[in-house]
């Protein structure tokens, strides 16, 4: 199994002012000149997408968006397409996060729309799958994911899915202070990457980015990290503060670094 630089991303969801953002990349991009063996993305709200976007303009920490909508342009008011996304400077989008598939409808089916649109434009997609507590405690956790996996790729083919990072995110797990335990996420995980080995092959799969999402703390991140398959975060709570960000962030590294 290839070890890779950790990938953390931070998605501040319906928080943050334009001011806020922008303080909070830059303190961000600031301390990243020490993080500089992870990737560090950031996914501020569509209000900011532009505004961080200038702070983050000579660094490394790359751009996303929370969502899009799969058509090009048109009247679907209060959509934005990818398109706009890769104008606005995204590099990355966050597509079929739980609190989309629980509040808004949305299905595996538009999920997979949604990740041809953006690669369409050449905006990589971070797909998020995982479980709710009533599926893990009906022992469907294994099966919900395989049907995400095949749902949200569904056509997607293998020169494409190279442009994809998973999140594997239990929704019993996000903003809830439940974190899997190391050995709950890297089953998962490693349930995942043998699931996309008979899509793609073995060796799509084991390069493919696999993060974990839920609850990520800079207390937890170290163990997490150090699993064979977490290759890095979707960080929601603990991504608002610059401080708790960076700190995941430095236990990634060095759970990278022992990994080798
Ligand atoms: C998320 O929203 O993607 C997330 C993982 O949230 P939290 O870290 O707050 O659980």
């Amino acid at each position: 199994m290839a070890n890779k630089p950790p990938f953390i991303a931070g998605n501040w969801k319906m928080h943050m002012t334009i001011a806020e953002a922008k303080n909070l990349a830059t303190a961000i991009v600031k301390a990243s000149a020490d993080l500089l063996e992870a990737e560090i993305v950031l996914a501020p709200p569509f209000t900011a997408l532009s505004e961080v976007k200038k702070v983050l303009e000579d660094g490394s920490v790359q751009l996303a968006a929370q969502n899009l909508f799969w058509e090009e342009k048109g009247a679907f008011t209060g959509e934005v397409s990818a398109p706009m996304l890769k104008d606005a400077g995204c590099q990355y989008v966050i597509i079929g996060h739980s609190e989309r598939r629980q509040y808004f409808g949305e299905s595996d089916a538009g999920v997979n729309k949604k990740v041809s649109a953006a690669l369409k434009s050449g905006v990589f997609p971070i797909l998020c799958i995982g479980e709710s507590l009533a599926e893990r405690d009906r022992d469907e956790t294994m099966d919900i994911l395989s049907r995400q996996i095949q749902g949200g790729l569904e056509g997607i083919a293998a020169g494409d899915f190279k442009s994809i990072v998973v999140a594997y995110e239990p929704v019993w797990a996000i903003g809830t202070g439940k974190t899997a335990t190391p050995g709950q996420a890297e089953e998962v995980h490693s349930h995942i990457r043998e699931k996309l080995a008979l899509s793609y092959g073995i060796g799509p799969a084991e390069c493919a980015i696999i993060l974990y999402g839920g609850s990520v703390k800079p207390a937890n991140s170290f163990a997490l990290q150090s699993e064979k398959n977490i290759d890095g975060f979707l960080v929601g709570g603990a991504s608002l503060e610059a401080e708790s960000f960076i700190q995941i962030t430095r236990e990634a590294i060095r759970a990278y670094k022992e990994k080798k």
